[in-house]
């Protein structure tokens, strides 16, 4: 059974997750890599409020940012969420942990580098997932992982906590959005941010409000001074 089983993970694995292919030197863990070009790296210029992709330069702000204000800072993402990318994510999450993370952190600091860097920010700051066992896999805090090696920033992940077992916020609306996340983070260690610019670090983007959420339970809950967002992906 364990031979058969090997024997099918290596079947599988040399053919892309993506379009089924089979696998060459061109690949990137468990994609080829045509469908790896595929994915919509997000560049300079984007909205200086979500970091959604702006076609030209001529405005700074998207439409919907300059309608309703965040409470970080600004959001930059390093490629849209949507085809290969959704896929991929959820890859990485539920499967193949390693080899697409390393990818990704790669993909994260080609991004950041490309939108300015990491100038002014003192600490790095995941996303928490709700946590049920002590081994459960948190993306964010494998980005977070890179981006703190590759910048030389602290990483915290004993100080922002879910404490309330959320949906996943892609199966709601915009305003069962904002309720789902309302009051599921708390702080602790707070003095460890005194007068700091937080960089918080997630997979996925979409309306802003998870990322809001954690913001004002850093705000309120600490002297941090403000809070900046780094996503992998930002949903259209
Ligand atoms: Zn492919
Ligand atoms: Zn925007």
């Amino acid at each position: 059974m364990r031979l058969f089983e090997e024997l099918l993970d290596l079947i599988f694995s040399a053919r892309c997750r993506e379009c089924g292919e089979k696998l060459d030197l061109t690949r990137r863990a468990c994609l080829c890599g045509k469908c790896w070009d595929a994915i919509r790296l997000i560049r300079p210029p984007a909205c200086v409020s979500c970091g959604k992709q702006m076609k030209s330069d001529l405005e700074a702000i998207c439409g919907e940012c300059r309608l309703s204000k965040h409470l970080f800072i600004d959001n930059r993402s390093a490629a849209v969420y949507d085809g290969v990318m959704r896929n991929a994510i959820h890859l990485f999450k539920y499967e193949d942990k390693r080899k697409l993370g390393e990818y990704f952190g790669e993909m994260t600091a080609e991004a950041l580098s490309a939108f300015g860097g990491v100038s002014g920010i003192d600490c790095l700051i995941p996303v928490p997932i709700f946590r049920k066992k002590h081994r459960d896999f948190n993306q964010a805090e494998v980005l977070a992982g890179y981006i703190g090696k590759k910048f030389g920033l602290p990483v915290y992940s004993d100080v922002l906590f879910r404490v309330k077992d959320t949906k996943p916020q892609h199966e709601l609306s915009r305003d069962e959005r904002r309720q789902n996340v309302s009051g599921a983070f708390s702080l602790r260690n707070p003095e460890k941010l005194d007068s700091a610019t937080v960089l918080l670090v997630d997979d996925i983007l979409t309306t802003g409000a998870t990322a809001d959420e954690c913001a004002a339970a850093i705000l309120g809950g600490s002297k941090a001074v403000s809070v900046r967002v780094f996503t992998l992906a930002r949903a259209e």
